[in-house]
Formats: structure tokens, C-alpha cells, sequence
């Protein structure tokens, strides 16, 4: 079943996206926002981009013990990535580390979607509900990140109907 990206939008900018989309322009307007894909393809890479985000905004924050690619991770309306806090028993200590996982579907896309999905992540590390707090910390690194996470579910509606327009 399709996923309804855009659900949460309201009627009349839904309306305006379908029309844009039967227009065959909306892939056209991504690519004029957004010319380009990123190069951040390793696990590697993307725990150093990651780390310079946090680093720059959040130094406070709890430490991440890893951060990566995950093919399992499909994208839906709730979970565009993960993050996990798994805690665990050692001795009699109480030891828990943070992991953010990024779908790999997120590879080949610009920048900014990318970056928009690794805030999100990574404002969960102070706050784990999706309440004011927590998207104030996500405008905080990222400014642009509602507009962003708007492009972003419009680039999925894309993609999830085979019109890709970073493929090809
Ligand atoms: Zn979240």
C-alpha cells in the first residue's frame, strides 16, 4: 500500500502538490530547489557528518556509540529514521548507548534531506516526544527544516511511484 507522505498537509496544499504533480513539474521543482545529490554514501561518512552537526549544536548532548545506513528501515509517515537508546545491564551499572539509523533510501538525495532527517534524529537525543521543544531544537541546526521535511515527502510521494527524479 502507498504511503500518504503528505497526509498531514493541509487540503489546499495537497491540492497544489497533485496539481504540480499531474503538471509532471514536481520533480522539476525539487530538482531546481535541490540541483544536486549528496556524496555521503559509508556508514562512515555518515557518523562524520552526523558528528559535525552535533557537535556544532548539541556538544552537551549524550554520546552516540554508532550511527548508519539501514536498508530495513522503510519510510513512513512516522519513522523517516531511528533512533534507538538501547540501555543494558553491565555489572551493576546501567549502560546505554545511542544509535541513529538513516534509511538508504536517503543516499542518493540532496543534501538537505539527508540533513533534515539527521537533526531530527539527533534533537531526540533531548527530547524524545515530537512535542514544540522538540522541533525548536530541530529549527535550531536547521532552519529550513520544516521546508526541508516538506520537499523531502514530496521527493518520496516521487520515488515510492517510480518517478525518481535524482535516478536517471
Ligand atoms: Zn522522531
Amino acid at each position: 500500500m502507498a504511503v500518504d507522505y503528505l497526509g498531514h498537509y493541509s487540503p489546499d496544499i495537497q491540492a497544489q502538490v497533485a496539481q504540480l504533480r499531474q503538471q509532471g513539474k514536481l520533480g522539476a521543482y525539487l530538482l531546481k530547489r535541490h540541483p544536486q545529490v549528496h556524496q555521503i554514501r559509508s556508514d562512515r561518512a555518515l557518523y562524520d557528518y552526523t558528528m559535525a552537526i552535533k557537535n556544532q549544536y548539541l556538544r552537551q548532548s549524550s554520546p552516540i556509540a554508532k550511527v548508519c545506513f539501514d536498508d530495513k528501515i522503510t519510510l513512513s509517515h512516522h519513522a523517516l529514521g531511528l533512533h534507538t537508546y538501547a540501555a543494558r545491564r553491565q555489572g551493576n551499572k546501567l549502560k546505554s548507548k545511542n544509535e541513529i539509523r538513516i534509511s538508504s533510501k536517503l543516499k542518493y538525495v540532496p543534501e538537505g534531506f539527508l540533513r533534515m532527517l539527521v537533526v531530527h534524529e539527533l534533537a531526540h537525543l533531548r527530547e524524545k516526544e515530537h512535542n514544540k521543544a522538540f522541533y525548536k531544537l530541530c529549527q535550531y541546526m536547521e532552519p529550513d527544516y520544516h521546508q526541508l521535511e516538506f520537499e523531502l515527502r514530496i521527493y518520496l510521494t516521487l520515488a515510492d511511484a517510480g518517478e525518481d527524479p535524482y535516478q536517471g
